[in-house]
């Protein structure tokens, strides 16, 4: 005999599919059960059971449930599923369960009348009552699905699928992850894809937050159309890292001849390719992309290029982007931009990382007098306010941003304007402090 657990949560859901199957499946998406194995089991309820809010579960978890399913591929015909539950008041408990054609308020009805009649057998005073119903009138094919999902404390112990990120070693960053998308471990790092109920689907290296479909463009579109819209007319671009598309994607909303991305592991860029389409909306394709997969220091050191904008777009400098932030790699990003050209760095978080921020600054220093440093806010990285640092061997920064020009591609944006990009260059005190402090 198997005992059956003693949590129960009622839930359900209605949608179309292209049959009643995947009608079915869409109804049971939409109750939040479809990736769940139901085992559906017998209608009476241990004694002692409780009536709790629904949760999530894994993925794939086996739970007894006691389910109703109403489908039909009659166009205009309306459907109802519910179940309902009742408890005595010392605990015992039956499920009901109806599907059919019919309103909601016929559904209810009628497995209210099951529960009492069930209550009327035992001899059992109804004490507690709880209905959940879904009602669909189909277009084609419609399902409607109600359900008691019935689970135990054994769901407790397996942890929630949270990732967290490790922000300093006394704050963290944690999100819950709807389903796990990808993950493997390339040469250069752990690569991990995630869908969670907060940020959507998810870039994470290492164990650190790279991008997410929330809030991509916050970082996206002030990395690229900031130092964009400084250089009067930027034809050759280079971005260093962007193994998401995401900058290489902004690049490619501007008139350029030629976009390369040196981007060392071609893992990124192959699973950011398949599951991360809404931040790079196959900017990979365009025939002005050009993906170059190597060091980027060893790329900059061979290559003998005069690129009009060069955007560092890389992984904090741990591990393979350790030498990205240094006076050696800005040395041979110089030797690669023109003289009157733009380079802007990713250049980390002015309130968790402010070493980053000031390294950076220095390390740029003796190849690019002319930096300005700017900020905007992505929520998905440490303590949300990120640093930017705009630099060039011979142009003066920051310029003042031509309204003209950015209404005349016609870029819908989420973050940038020309105002936006001009305020990003005020700077609160401690910030502006970070840049006149030696190392
Ligand atoms: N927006 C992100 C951030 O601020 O965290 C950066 C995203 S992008 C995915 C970073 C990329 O830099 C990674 O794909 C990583 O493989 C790449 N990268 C790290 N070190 C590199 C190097 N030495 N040369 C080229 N690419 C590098």
């Amino acid at each position: 005999m198997i005992t059956l657990p003693r949590y129960v949560s009622l839930t359900s859901g209605h949608a179309e599919g292209i049959d009643d199957l995947t009608a079915f499946d869409n109804a049971l998406h939409d109750a939040g059960i479809a990736d769940l194995n139901l085992i559906k089991v017998s209608s009476i309820v241990p004694q002692g059971s409780r009536v709790v809010p629904m949760r999530s579960f894994p993925v794939g978890s086996l739970v007894p449930t006691v389910y109703a399913r109403a489908c039909s591929d009659r166009p205009g015909e309306t459907v109802v599923a519910a179940v309902g539950m009742g408890l005595s008041p010392d605990g015992r408990g039956v499920l009901m369960e109806y599907h059919g054609i019919g309103t909601e308020a016929e559904g209810k009805a009628i497995v209210r009348r099951r529960v009492e009649a069930a209550f009327a057998m035992r001899g059992l005073e109804l004490h507690e009552y709880h209905v959940v119903v879904a009602e669909h009138t189909v277009q084609e094919h419609g399902c409607a699905v109600a359900a008691a999902v019935l689970w135990g404390d054994e769901m407790d112990d397996q942890p929630e699928p949270w990732l967290t990120e490790r922000w300093t070693p006394d704050a963290r960053f944690a999100v819950r992850v709807r389903e796990p998308i990808f993950a493997m471990r390339s040469p250069y790092q752990h690569i991990e894809i995630v869908d969670t109920f907060q940020f959507g689907r998810m870039l994470w290296l290492d164990g650190t937050v790279q991008t997410s479909e929330a809030d991509h463009w916050a970082y996206h579109e002030m990395l690229v159309h900031v130092p964009m819209f400084t250089h009067p007319n930027p034809k050759r671009v280079l971005i260093v890292g962007g193994g998401d598309g995401g900058a290489l994607r902004a690049v490619l909303q501007h008139p350029v001849d030629e976009a390369v991305m040196v981007e060392i592991d071609q893992d990124v860029v192959r699973a950011a390719r398949t599951y991360l389409p809404s931040i790079h909306g196959n900017a990979f394709d365009d025939p002005r992309a050009r993906l170059v997969y190597e060091d980027a220091f060893t790329f900059l050191a061979r290559a003998r290029a005069r690129f009009d904008v060069v955007l560092m777009d890389t992984t904090d400098p741990v591990g393979p982007a350790m030498r990205l932030f240094t006076q050696d790699f800005y040395q041979l990003v110089r030797q690669n931009v023109a003289d009157d050209g733009i380079i802007a760095a990713q250049s980390g978080s002015p309130w968790l990382q402010p070493d980053v921020v000031q390294r950076n600054w220095q390390a740029m220093a003796p190849h690019f007098p002319h930096r300005a440093l700017y900020l905007s806010h992505v929520p998905t990285y440490p303590a949300g306010m990120w640093a930017f640092i705009l630099a060039s061997p011979a142009r003066p920064l920051p310029t003042t941003p031509d309204p003209a020009r950015f209404a005349d591609l016609g870029l819908e944006t989420h973050y940038y304007t020309p105002e936006v990009h001009q305020a990003a260059f005020v700077l609160p005190p401690f910030v502006q402090r970070l840049l006149t402090v030696k190392l």
